[in-house]
């Protein structure tokens, strides 16, 4: 059975630029890599979202076309920048898309953006799984549900991601696991 599909309720996109001057005059970003000027990210799914990094630095959630997965987070400019594409999100569950947040969210809470190592992709779900579970932003039955999403990914040994499959199981086995709680750093908050 196909899940149905879940919209994408999120997105209020005003004069960001001028949040940004600091790095206005700043020039030559890598391709992919703009997010000035981009859509803010105020909440997913009806969630109200936020996120700090391992500093306790305000991580910037913008909505950006044509990344090449569902989302990435960079430092650009020593800037903590979340960046979600669109038209991968929409086609996601509200939960599923939280899910990815908190992911993304996760490489900057566990400082993944500074020093890069292996088994950060499967660090950051266990993080992302953990930290929803532990807000009740999604249940065991949200997470078992999204395996069918997770089954038609391959995974990748060049960037870490288990194989959908393997992955699913991971996730739900990070959330089964309460021996260990996600981080004291806000990432969501509900409304
Ligand atoms: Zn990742």
């Amino acid at each position: 059975m196909r899940p149905a599909r879940a919209s994408l309720t999120s997105v209020i996109g005003l004069a960001f630029a001028a949040a940004c001057a600091s790095v206005s005059a700043l020039a030559q970003e890598p391709r992919g890599e703009t997010w000035r000027g981009r859509e803010i990210i105020k909440e997913i799914g009806g969630t109200v979202v936020s996120c700090r990094d391992s500093y306790g630095l305000n991580v910037h959630a913008v909505l950006v076309s044509d990344l090449g997965d569902v989302g990435r987070a960079r430092n650009l400019y020593k800037t903590p920048v979340i960046m979600m594409d669109p038209s991968h999100l929409i086609r996601l569950p509200g939960k599923l898309q939280l899910f990815f947040f908190g992911h993304e969210c996760a490489h900057h809470v566990l400082g993944h953006t500074y020093v890069l190592r292996p088994g950060v992709e499967t660090e950051a779900d266990c993080w992302a799984a953990k930290d929803g579970r532990d807000r009740g932003l999604f249940t065991r039955d949200d997470v078992q549900s999204w395996a069918p999403w997770f089954a038609q990914s391959r995974g990748s040994t060049v960037s870490g991601h288990l194989p959908g499959p393997e992955r699913a199981r991971f996730i739900l086995q990070c959330f089964d696991d309460s021996t260990d709680t996600a981080a004291s750093t806000t990432v969501t908050q509900q409304r």
